[in-house]
């Protein structure tokens, strides 16, 4: 089923099917060590992912006796733990190797960082390619470099279910385009980009490509080496399971990392950090992309979202993904196409990540009722159930049950009683 979402062997739309499923999972055994608090069905682990059993006392021993006992003499170690850290996020999630990932800011900060220092290696050119649905955050941070540095901002014309096509890119290159910033996982529709065809054009063209890792790392294979890329981000609380507000990474090729320089110019990134000069001098390396002081609570709890990934590995959690995602669109197909659902992600489950994302009219009113009845979807605008099936910590049952609870709540119209109004959070 990795190719096309056809049925499996002798498949049946029964919960005994959903449990036969369960048992065969290669990973279900990494699903014990999660916490499971109640008997939600969480469908969201690509917003904020299931805390990791191991997390609390990771997170006691840094409290307890780094910081508790050993105080400001834990620094030597936090700071070669912060390091290690970017380096095993590297090799376990993103396929790189060593000295070419750090932990550091969030997202969002990281794309300020990055694009900058992508537009400095660019002189002369004065275009940014960005899809017109990359993620709002990725949007408003071109938006407002556009306006400091009076360059323009070309929107590709993206479709919301289908993403990126590498000639929707090849269309918009010409020698004026300095940059291009993409999502490798549209964070909508779980549309998955052609990392490797694209950013070979985007080379072809003299222009650097900055991916936006967010909703692809643990979820699929990311061929960041193979590709080349120049620049990317992500988050880390998403498929990382790192925790509300864990920092975030970002990555620099190599053989780029003496030329570029990234705006912030704190005294993490300088060159000798206590010898307290007054002139910046860029440091060697990723820690020229770093800035002030390091948040170890959150590394910590990256390290130990890592264990489970990388004892899975990246390759299997791919798979597990696209069969989530396969069984939820039979599901879907099945059950919910009747009650004017159709499903808004590529149908291939190969050309997605690890979310599958239904349209609705009502689709705002009919997440309300899922949650009102322990289903946790994300509702997106403008009126789609995002519904993600983190490999780790999702199980076929709470796919059957999930998608039956919608189907329930769809037939009977539980829905209509809720407000059409859209909350503040979604
Ligand atoms: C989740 C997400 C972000 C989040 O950015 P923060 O700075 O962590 O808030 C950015 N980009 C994409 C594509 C995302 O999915």
């Amino acid at each position: 089923m990795s190719e096309h979402a056809a049925p499996p062997e002798g498949a049946d739309f029964g919960h005994d099917f959903a449990r036969a499923l369960d048992t065969a999972d290669p990973l279900r055994p990494y699903r014990d060590r999660f916490v499971y608090a109640d008997d939600t069905i969480y469908l969201d682990g690509n917003s904020l992912g299931r805390l990791p059993k191991g997390t609390p006392a990771r997170l006691q021993e840094v409290i307890g006796d780094q910081w508790g006992r050993n105080l400001i003499r834990s620094w030597p170690q936090w700071m070669e733990f912060a390091t290690a850290v970017g380096d095993r996020l590297g090799r376990e999630v993103l396929g790189v190797d060593d000295g070419q990932v750090a932990i550091s800011d969030s997202t969002t900060v990281n794309l300020y960082k990055l694009i900058n220092a992508a537009l400095d290696l660019r002189p002369g050119r004065g275009t940014v390619l960005i899809e017109k649905d990359n993620f709002p955050t990725d949007l408003y941070v071109v938006q407002g470099i556009a306006r400091a540095r009076g360059i323009t901002c070309v929107y590709l014309d993206s479709d919301i279910d289908h993403g990126v096509d590498i000639s929707l890119v090849t269309e918009s290159l010409s020698d004026d385009v300095a940059l291009v910033v993409l999502s490798h996982v549209a964070y909508r529709s779980g549309a998955l980009a052609d990392m490797v065809s694209i950013t070979a054009a985007v080379h072809e063209a003299g222009a650097l490509m900055l991916w936006d890792l967010c909703h692809s790392a643990g979820s699929v294979r990311i061929p960041l080496q193979e590709a080349a890329a120049d620049f990317a981000v992500g988050c880390t609380y998403k498929y990382l399971n790192a925790g509300p507000g864990a920092p975030a990474y970002l990555y620099v090729r190599r053989d780029l990392q003496s030329q570029a320089q990234q705006p912030i110019w704190g005294w993490f990134s300088q060159r000798d950090q206590f010898g307290m000069d007054q002139r910046y001098d860029a440091a060697d390396g990723m820690a020229r992309f770093l800035t002030g002081t390091p948040n170890m609570l959150g590394t910590t709890s990256i390290d130990e979202g890592l264990n489970a990934i990388a004892d899975a590995g990246i390759g299997q959690i791919q798979d597990g993904g696209r069969l989530l995602t396969g069984y939820a669109q039979l599901l879907a197909d099945e059950w919910l196409r009747p009650l004017g659902f159709t499903v808004a992600s590529p149908r291939q489950p190969s050309r997605r990540g690890a979310h599958l994302t239904l349209h609705h009219d009502h689709a705002w009113q009919i997440c309300q009722a899922m949650i009102a009845r322990d289903v946790v979807p994300d509702f997106r605008t403008p009126d789609r159930l995002r519904l993600g099936f983190s490999p780790l910590t999702t199980s076929y049952d709470d796919v059957w049950r999930g998608l039956d609870r919608i189907r329930q709540i769809v037939q009977d119209g539980a829905h209509l009683s809720f407000p059409t109004e859209r909350a503040a959070v979604t």
